[in-house]
Parts: structure tokens; C-alpha cells; sequence
């Protein structure tokens, strides 16, 4: 039997996403989530020598709002 499954298991039944930096908790535009400034680089997108790891040297971080 043949299968033209592509791409790796982990991808399976994943909806497409953007690339997440460490500090989102969810893609852009989620509901309950809104931008807030990289409490790693204080929106800077820089750290000591380099882009923040934490935002992805946006200087924004998706997170959860509200009281959910
Ligand atoms: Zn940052």
C-alpha cells in the first residue's frame, strides 16, 4: 500500500501556523491573546549582543489577556 503522506509525523492534523518566538502563547490575532512588549528585551528586539530569543527580535510577545 502506498501512502503520499509528506512532511513529518508531528505534522499531522496540525493546522498551518506561523513560526512562534518562545514568549507567544498563540498566533497573532487569536482570541484572548494580544501583543505586549518583551518583558526579555523591553521591546527592543535586543538583547546584549544579538536578537532577543524571546520574541524573535520583534519586541513584541503574544499573550493572554482578559480573565479567562
Ligand atoms: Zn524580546
Amino acid at each position: 500500500m502506498t501512502d503520499d503522506k509528506r512532511g513529518t509525523p508531528a505534522e499531522q492534523g496540525e493546522p498551518p501556523t506561523v513560526a512562534l518566538n518562545p514568549g507567544d502563547v498563540a498566533e497573532p490575532g487569536t482570541t484572548g491573546t494580544g501583543e505586549d512588549v518583551c518583558r526579555e528585551c523591553h521591546g527592543t528586539g535586543r538583547i546584549a549582543s544579538g536578537p532577543c530569543p524571546n520574541c524573535g527580535g520583534t519586541g513584541k510577545v503574544i499573550k493572554a489577556i482578559g480573565g479567562a
